[in-house]
Formats: structure tokens, sequence, C-alpha cells
């Protein structure tokens, strides 16, 4: 039977700590620590995600303030906002929801948020310094999914990991977080050929593609351990677990994997930045 790697319950456990250590700040700073949160435009996934990270806030007793802007915002607009969340010192960390409407430039978004702030991990400079061993946030999804890992001690130094995805706040942050550890990694994309045969050889594959249920569970090798970062609406992820889930020796379930532990890494790293400026 494959063991069942619960982002729900490992981030629950997160949360505990998290009570007392914001219990502790705020009788030491007599302040409590906030994150801003950024959503542009109307989606109503964002929406939810977001709306899910300021109640992970309040549930752990930090603040969160939410900042909506509407879809026609520009670049120039979104960066004074930043720049005024950047200069606030009661803001410890800053949250862009991704994907911003079309016309704004989302990296130089990203990019404008302080590095002490970048408690989502987004920005080029805290990508470079995560990539060199350097201390730095990391990014939510793939930082959480290292935290996973861990906690149920899944060994990866040495071994094949595949990733699928590139993507700058996914797949390429896994894949370097991963290679920070010592296993070999493939990254694996929409050019990529064959993707069944390298996913075969993989003692850990993560699923970062946004295509539901994509990567089938035939792919897997017997006894591997099976990533699904993929979340889509019909409660579904970007691997086909029912199948997987019989090979493998350990997986995330959807929901209640990688989700959770995206959040409780944000607000474990809005944590850390309050007290990095205690
Ligand atoms: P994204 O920006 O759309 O990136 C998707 C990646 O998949 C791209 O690198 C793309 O390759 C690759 N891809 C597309 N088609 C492919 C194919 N046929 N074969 C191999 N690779 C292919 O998506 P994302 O933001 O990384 O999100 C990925 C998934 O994770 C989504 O399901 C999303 O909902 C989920 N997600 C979950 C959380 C969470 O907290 N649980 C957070 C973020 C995202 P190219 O680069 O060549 O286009």
């Amino acid at each position: 039977m494959a063991v069942v790697l619960d982002g729900k319950k490992l981030a629950k456990s997160i949360e505990e700590e998290l009570l007392g250590r914001v219990e502790k700040f705020k009788q030491k700073s007599g302040r409590v620590p906030l994150l801003a949160t950024i959503l542009v435009g109307n989606d109503p996934s964002s929406a939810t995600y977001v709306k899910m990270k300021g109640n992970a806030c309040a549930r752990v007793g930090m603040l969160s303030r939410r900042i909506e802007l509407p879809q026609s915002t520009t670049t120039k607009e979104l960066l004074d906002v930043i720049e005024g969340l950047n200069n606030d010192p009661s803001v410890n960390g800053i949250l862009l929801q991704h994907p911003v409407p079309k016309q704004i430039d989302e990296r130089a978004a990203f990019d404008s948020i302080a590095l002490e702030k970048d408690v989502d991990g987004v920005t080029c400079l805290g990508f470079g310094r995560m990539a060199m061993g350097e201390r730095a946030y990391g990014s939510a999804t793939p930082a959480g999914i290292m935290k996973l890992l861990d906690h149920y001690n899944i060994e990866i130094e040495g071994k094949l990991a595949v990733v699928v995805g590139r993507s700058p706040i996914l797949g390429k942050p896994m894949a370097q977080m991963l290679l920070n550890r010592n296993a070999t990694v493939v990254i694996c994309h929409s050019k990529t050929k064959d993707l069944p045969a390298l996913i075969s050889q993989a003692d850990i594959v993560v699923g970062a593609v946004g295509r539901p249920e994509f990567i089938k569970g035939e792919w897997v090798k017997e006894g591997a351990v099976v990533v699904d970062a993929g979340y889509h609406p019909e409660k579904v992820g970007d691997i086909d677990l029912t199948v997987a889930a019989t090979r493998a020796s350990a997986y995330t379930p959807v929901p209640g994997g990688v989700g959770p532990m995206t959040i409780s890494t944000l607000i474990t790293q809005t944590m850390d930045s309050a007290e990095a400026h205690l």
C-alpha cells in the first residue's frame, strides 16, 4: 500500500506551531505579522486562492491586508502599489496572485517586490539566491512539496526526479530545489519528446503541467514517489492518480496534498520575515 503524503495533516500541524510563534512575536514586538495580498482583476479561482490565504493568516492569528485592483490596472499602477507595500514597515510579506491580466508585465511586478518581503518566492533575485544555495524564501509550492517529502522521509539524494513543467513559480524552482538536494533532475515541457519513456524511469515524478490527469498512471514506475501539484475544478490533478497510486510507493492526494502545503509555506515564510525584522 502506498504511503499517502498527507499535506492537509502536515499543514494543520504547521499552523498549530505557527499559533505559538505568532503569539510570542506579538508579546515581544507589540505588533502582528501581516501578509499583504494583491488580487488584480476578477478571475474567480484567483479570488478563491487569495481568500484561502487570508483565512490561513486568520487561523494562526496573523493579519492579512487584501488589496483588490481592477482588471484594467496598468503595470505602472501595480508597481506603485507594490512600492507602497515595500515601504510600509507594518507589511511583512507581499503576495501578488498569479496570473495577472495580460496587459501587465507580470515579471516586472514580481521583481519589484522587495526581497525581504518576497514570502511567495517569486522574484528573479530570490530564485537566483535559492539556486546558488543562498538564503531566500523559496517559491511557495515547490518549497511546500520539499517540506512534505522531508516530513515523510522520502529519500531525494541520488534519485532520478522527473519534473513535468518548467513554469517560473513551480516547475523551474521545483527542479532546482531537487537538484540542490542532490537528485538527478530531468525537466520536461511542451517540446519534450517521449514523455512516457522519461517518466517510466523516474524515482520521483512531479506533475506541474496544468492539464487534468495528463500524466497517465501506467507511465509511473513501480515504487516511484508521485507528487501531483496540479489542481482542476473537477477535483483532479495533473496525474491520473487512480492508477498511479496503485504503482507508487508514496503519492500526494488531490485535494489535500500539495495545495495546503503551498498556503502553509506562504504563511510560515511571512512569519519568518516578521521575525527577521523583530
Ligand atoms: P503553467 O505556467 O501553465 O506551466 C505549465 C508547464 O507545463 C509549462 O512549462 C509547459 O511547457 C508544460 N507543459 C504543457 N504541456 C505539456 C506537455 N504536453 N508535455 C509536457 N509539458 C507540458 O502552469 P503552472 O502555473 O506551473 O501550474 C501547473 C499546475 O500546478 C496547474 O495544474 C496549477 O493549477 C497547479 N498549481 C498548483 C498550486 C498549488 O498550490 N497546489 C500552485 C500553483 C500551480 P512549456 O514551458 O513548454 O510551455
